[in-house]
């Protein structure tokens, strides 16, 4: 009857049921947002406590079940339903507070879809895979401590409330789970950078977290040709000229040369795979791949040209010069010198949304 290929594990302990919407401290004017009610345990609870619970449902069959579970009851008008994907809903009616048993499938760009939008909920309440919540409370240095970790600490406070043993759901599913409660920063505590600027550059600091920021930014070429891209596009929205004459290679220069190789040091990091299952970076940068850019590739064999020589160039003094960052690992470091980082980057003109 349920579909676990879309993450259906229904709640059927009543306690962890209860003790989910007690964590959110619902005002009885708070209009909730409800990821996946599937059939309506927390549904009917949310309601009890909060005025208003728009619930979002991939399933038709589940979004008829939690509908008949308040039909002809006074709730009834109080719940909303609206039937789809809620990762790939452009816009989200406003709400205050985010409930969900979330369908595992969608832990990653739920939490992201959260935390970026302009009006943040003000508590979110959500269980998730245990790993999958380990790596959003992970520390600089743990070996979860990942693009997410990163991302969703610097955005909000993030508690691990409790746990929840497989049992607790049918069918239980193969893992422990774990319940958290996310409170995004407001006001004068919300940092003032552009959110895509920060996750931007995130994602090349994080390829591989065990890599140091050296090889991580000189030593590849889609992370070059993508600050070239950038930088090119800030150049001509602030008019500055660019030396875009070819470097002289008569003398058979390599032109690809490295100061250090992509594959480096990482026996110091132990127990990272490359792989993240919760972090799509290697994804971002396929697509990037792919996209058709006005600009020609100036890291590539044959076209190497002063700007790239320029790039590199500013690249090695921010992480030299600026901020001593060189030889660290992401995987190590911390918020401050994430900021450090792209506040030097921003000096230096290069940019990343
Ligand atoms: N809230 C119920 C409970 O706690 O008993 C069901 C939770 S179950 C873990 C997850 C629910 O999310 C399922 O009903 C599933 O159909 C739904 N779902 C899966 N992917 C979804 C998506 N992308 N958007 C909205 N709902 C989704």
């Amino acid at each position: 009857k349920f579909n676990t290929n879309v993450g259906q594990h229904i709640l059927k302990n009543p306690g962890v049921a209860e003790a989910i919407v007690a964590k959110a401290f619902l005002k009885p004017s708070d209009t909730v947002l409800e990821v996946g009610p599937g059939t309506g345990n927390l549904t009917v609870r949310i309601l009890e406590k909060a005025k208003k619970v728009i619930a979002v449902e991939l399933d038709p069959r589940m979004a008829a079940e939690v509908t008949k579970r308040v039909q002809g009851k006074p709730e009834q008008k109080r719940l909303e339903v609206l039937l789809g994907d809620v990762i790939k809903m452009e816009t989200l009616p406003q709400f205050d507070v985010c409930i969900s048993n979330t369908p595992y499938q969608i832990s990653s760009p739920l939490v992201f879809k959260l935390l970026s939008l302009p009006n943040p909920p003000r508590v979110s309440v959500l269980m998730f895979q245990r790993e999958f919540a380990l790596r959003l409370t992970a520390r600089p240095g743990d070996s979860l401590y990942c693009r997410l970790s990163v991302n969703a600490q610097f955005w909000a406070k993030i508690t691990h409330i409790m746990k929840v043993g497989k049992n607790n759901f049918k069918p239980p599913p193969q893992v422990e789970s774990s319940v958290v409660r996310i409170e995004p920063k407001m006001g004068s505590e919300r940092p003032g950078v552009s959110w895509d600027e920060w996750d931007g550059m995130l994602r090349i600091c994080f390829v591989r977290r065990g890599r140091t920021m050296r090889a991580s930014w000189l030593g590849s070429r889609e992370v070059l040709g993508l600050c070239e891209r950038n930088y090119r596009v800030w150049c001509a929205m602030n008019n500055i000229p660019l030396d875009d004459t070819p470097l002289d290679l008569t003398n058979g220069a390599d032109e690809m040369e490295i100061d250090t190789p992509a594959a480096d040091d990482d026996e110091e990091f132990q127990g990272f795979s490359d792989h993240e299952a919760d972090d799509d970076t290697p994804a971002f940068f396929k697509e990037l791949n792919a996209k058709q850019t006005n600009f020609p590739k100036t890291v590539g064999k044959k076209k190497k040209t002063r700007v790239a020589e320029l790039i590199k160039e500013k690249i090695r003094k921010v992480l030299e010069d600026v901020t001593d960052l060189a030889d660290k690992r992401a995987g190590k470091c911390d918020e401050n010198d994430f900021l450090r980082l792209l506040s030097a980057f921003n000096e230096e003109g290069l940019h990343f949304a």
